[in-house]
């Protein structure tokens, strides 16, 4: 019986770990990539309640830049495990929401700090090796922004619960926050593993069971994520993972009367349709499903000509290309004025040529591999439309092969035409287009900007001039949920800068923030009233 107040610890965010050359957790962390890289390859199941589920259907796993060698492989499912899923989750129900709130808070934090300590190196180099990100992208991904999302989100969960309504003289008002009548369907993206965690636990941090489908290019990952939750107790069938094809799992989730919500990671294009699916069925529901979606972007970097040229060439540089340009967030269009970029041009190319590319095991290389042969297609083909533009001409970069790994070359255009394809539509690769402007056209340029594409995720601002920074901001107000000024449009830290676009973007219901987990409860409002009337008559009725 928790019958104190009790204070959860406060959150603090993960330090990054620098695995500088010859520290120990450099030599312990590349250890243990090529223990898994070695071992006997792994068979990865689905996991259903209390049961792993291993199939017929095996589907290979192979690190995205060494795609001949075989790391394990994984039980691809049918529609029949995405119903014993739902199944698992609904049964786990009863028991998980009726836990104190403490007991899921401390499942959580146990989670947070195993990932800190024991499991920290197990999902960094499952991330290195699945997808393809290099030692530091790994760990502020994989390690520093799961951990934070689970420490700060218990921390959020105790600040709804605080929220309470005024009461009144003889009167008591409360308000509780219950979990959602139903199951929450968690649908996740490749390309980081710390969003696959969060999509899943902070619905059932807030006492929700969940129907996970994780991208089939992260789950190796996604597998070290269920052990963690296992490890750290939290009961079967509150997270079930299911390995199935999307639009499997969406026609056994969305016909089901119990579907109460969707978290969704990933493209524009799968979010509207799902969306899209949902409101057709909507006569199927018990209650209004809650539908919460990150999505795509194309995000810009405005340079004005009071901007400092090494600034803009390392925020374009670190922008564009770290983890090839596969974050949501990615600098993908930058518009540059022509009076500066003379100077801007020699110091961006010089870094750009300087990438080394190859094998994540190699801490040098800056750059890795696109995440999968279908990425490597759809980047190289958009690479080969820039090459036949006579408005557009390839500055840096330009070639890729996929005879290893799906490496393509960190690659820079230069457009003359305001509109051109690859300024509004999201590639989702190590590919930067630039527009430079005249800098007597500030205002025409905002607008530009801010009309140019369907997507409102991140953009940047530099600039050393406030009373431009001012003015952009204003002209930007709805071009971006996560706006950065002087500085590279990513890496949102949870707790400092909550996450999550506009537009075409998504919800931008901020993950890792007290809005996110407020879309997973449903309050109930108790009035008690403690001397109740007895007669109905009031005074005004007096004659
Ligand atoms: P994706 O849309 O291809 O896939 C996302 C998930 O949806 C995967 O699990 C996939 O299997 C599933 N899916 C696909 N079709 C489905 C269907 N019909 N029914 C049910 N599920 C279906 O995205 P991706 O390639 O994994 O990730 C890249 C995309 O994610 C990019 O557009 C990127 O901008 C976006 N993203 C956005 C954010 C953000 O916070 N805004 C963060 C990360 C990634």
């Amino acid at each position: 019986m928790a019958n104190a107040f009790f204070k959860v610890p406060e959150a603090v965010n993960e330090p990054v770990k620098a695995y500088g050359k010859g520290s120990q957790e450099r030599t312990d962390l590349l250890a243990e990539y090529q223990r898994l890289y070695s071992q006997k390859p792994i068979e990865i199941p689905m996991y259903i309640g209390s049961n792993q589920i291993h199939t017929e259907d095996k589907r290979p796993l192979s690190p995205p830049h060494d795609h001949k060698k075989c790391i394990g492989t994984f039980s691809y499912g049918n529609a029949s495990h995405v119903q014993q899923a739902i199944d698992a989750a609904l049964n786990a129900k009863n028991a998980w929401a009726a836990l104190p709130w403490t007991e899921r808070a401390a499942i959580f934090l146990k989670a947070a700090d195993l990932l800190a300590g024991p499991y920290r190196n197990r999902m960094n180099a499952a991330t290195m090796l699945g997808q393809s990100k290099n030692i530091f992208q790994a760990e502020i991904d994989a390690a520093c922004e799961m951990i934070d999302f689970f420490r700060f989100n218990v921390q959020y969960m105790t600040q709804i619960y605080q929220e309470q309504p005024i009461s009144s003289p003889g009167i008591w008002n409360r308000l509780e926050y219950r979990p959602l009548e139903g199951f929450v369907f968690a649908v996740t993206p490749f390309n980081f593993t710390a969003i696959a965690a969060n999509l899943c636990a902070a619905p059932a941090m807030m006492g929700n069971v969940v129907v996970w489908k994780p991208a089939d290019s992260q789950i190796y990952s996604a597998h070290v994520i269920m052990e963690l939750f296992k490890e750290a107790g939290l009961p079967d069938g509150v997270i079930n993972m299911v390995t199935v094809e999307g639009p499997v799992a969406g026609e056994v989730v969305f016909n089901h009367p119990y579907f109460a919500g969707l978290h969704f990671t990933g493209s524009t294009s799968v979010f509207k349709h799902l969306w899209k699916t949902i409101g057709n069925s909507i006569e199927k529901y018990k209650s209004y499903p809650r539908i919460v979606g990150e999505t795509g972007g194309k995000d810009f970097v405005f340079v004005h000509e009071s901007a400092d040229p090494a600034i803009v060439a390392t925020a374009l540089s670190r922008g564009a290309f770290e983890y090839q340009g596969q974050k949501c967030s990615a600098a993908s269009r930058a518009y540059l004025p022509s009076n500066r970029w003379d100077e801007i041009k020699p110091i961006l190319l010089k870094q750009v040529q300087s990438f080394k590319m190859g094998s994540t095991y190699e801490p040098s290389n800056f750059i890795n591999a696109v995440i999968d042969e279908k990425a490597f297609d759809k980047i190289s083909g958009f690479i080969d439309f820039i090459k036949e533009q006579p408005d557009a001409e390839i500055i840096a970069g330009g070639k890729y092969d996929k005879s290893v790994g799906y490496f393509i070359e960190p690659t820079i255009v230069l457009t003359t035409n305001p509109s051109f394809r690859t300024l509004c539509e999201e590639i989702f690769g190590p590919v930067l287009t630039l527009f430079i402007y005249d800098p007597n056209q500030v205002d025409e340029t905002l607008s530009l900007i801010d009309q140019t594409s369907d997507y409102a995720l991140t953009g940047a601002i530099l600039a050393k001039d406030r009373y431009v920074i001012q003015k952009a901001m204003a002209r930007l107000e709805h071009s971006a949920g996560n706006l950065y000024i002087n500085d590279k449009p990513t890496g949102a830290v949870v707790g400092q800068q909550p996450f999550g676009g506009a537009r075409g973007s998504g919800t931008n219901d901020k993950a890792g923030a007290a809005m996110n987990l407020l879309r997973w409860v449903s309050a109930r409002t108790i009035k008690e009233t403690f001397v109740s009337p007895t007669d109905y008559r009031y005074p005004f009725m007096e004659e």
